[in-house]
């Protein structure tokens, strides 16, 4: 009898999905993505967490729930660590806890541990206990494995070859954002949580609107890993939490390209590592840069209106600031 493994399109799916579809599949077994974020999976999320969490962890929760009644086992890795002697947010830490106290009729949970923060760990540990669970043949799970890391690795150059996750991880979305072209006179690079900017509804469709407002998109995945790790080293000291780092790396690169026109930095209302970023990343760009930066807070209550009219604004902006280098550049 084949069995399913559910995945939330939640948190860190963006990055990891390829390489946990490519394990299970080795195995024989089944997944199932949750569908895409709606009001209805955002309600869900909302009414079975506290109200202190934060938006992307509402959202999962929702995605979990819309798995629960259609697969055999959730697959929530317990996210401890991502790299060597750095830390993850503890809010995906305790995310299992908060999924198993919250929930009713849950599916069991597989929520063995990611901790790559000691010198010797490897992701191998967590593919192993999992792969016990459909097969008792470790030289089974160690191909599964060398397979899944393969995946991973190509999902690695395709983000930095520039498409966005969600190009890759399905494929339906990848057809859509092909059909959105036109010209493109600005490039934005949009730094952000993955689960916060790729998710549309979380988003407002934000990436689709600036493209269709005739911008090029960059974000922090399209950086190879020693590009934001090296920008990162101009703080004076280093940041411990991984997708931080990335972010304030990847903010002070595209600070500093030419061809980059403006900044839009994302954050997660309540989020205590995005408001740290969100001030590092500000006094960068008052100190060092003349480019434009637009922060936006998003939480459940953000309005789409709003955001429009922010991000026409800033469009506007960017144009302008350009304008005006190009007249100070020929006149002076
Ligand atoms: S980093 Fe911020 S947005 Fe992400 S899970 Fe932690 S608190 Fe939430």
């Amino acid at each position: 009898m084949s069995v399913t493994v559910g995945i939330p399109r939640a948190l860190l799916y963006y990055y990891y999905y390829p390489q946990w579809k490519t394990f299970f599949a080795h195995l024989g077994v089944k997944t199932l993505v949750s569908r895409e974020t709606t009001r209805g999976i955002l309600e869900k999320g909302i009414k079975s967490t506290v109200d202190e969490a934060c938006l992307p962890i509402k959202v999962a929760v929702g995605h979990v729930m819309d798995l629960c009644d259609r697969v055999d086992y959730i697959f929530l890795p317990r996210v401890v660590s991502t790299a060597r002697r750095e830390y993850i947010c503890p809010k995906f830490l305790g995310f299992p806890d908060i999924v198993r106290n919250n929930i009713e009729h849950l599916p069991p949970l597989m929520d063995n541990s990611i901790d790559l923060y000691r010198k010797g760990s490897s992701l191998y540990n967590l593919f192993y206990s999992v792969g016990k669970e459909f097969t008792h043949n470790p030289v089974r799970i160690m191909r599964a494995y060398q397979a899944s890391m393969a995946a991973l690795n190509n999902h690695c150059r395709d983000m930095e070859s520039g498409r966005l996750p969600f190009e890759t991880c399905d494929s339906n979305r990848h057809n859509r954002q092909d059909q959105d072209v036109g010209v493109r006179d600005v490039t934005i690079a949009v730094i952000g949580h993955p689960y916060n900017i790729y998710d549309h509804y979380i988003s407002m469709n934000m990436l689709k609107r600036l493209r269709d407002y005739g911008a090029n998109v960059v974000t922090a995945d399209q950086l190879p890993e020693h590009v934001f790790r090296r920008e990162a080293e101009k703080l004076p000291k280093q940041l411990f939490w991984t997708l931080n780092q990335r972010m304030v790396g990847a903010a002070f690169y595209y600070f500093d390209r030419p061809e980059v026109d403006g900044i839009i930095h994302v954050a997660s209302f309540g989020c205590g590592p995005d408001s740290m970023t969100g001030e590092l990343i500000e006094r960068f760009a008052r100190r060092e840069s003349r480019k434009p930066l637009l922060n936006l807070t998003i939480d459940e209550h953000t309005g789409e209106a709003g955001m429009v009219t922010r991000l026409e604004a800033f469009m506007d902006m960017v144009r302008w600031r350009r304008q005006l280098d190009y007249v100070a550049a020929t006149y002076y």
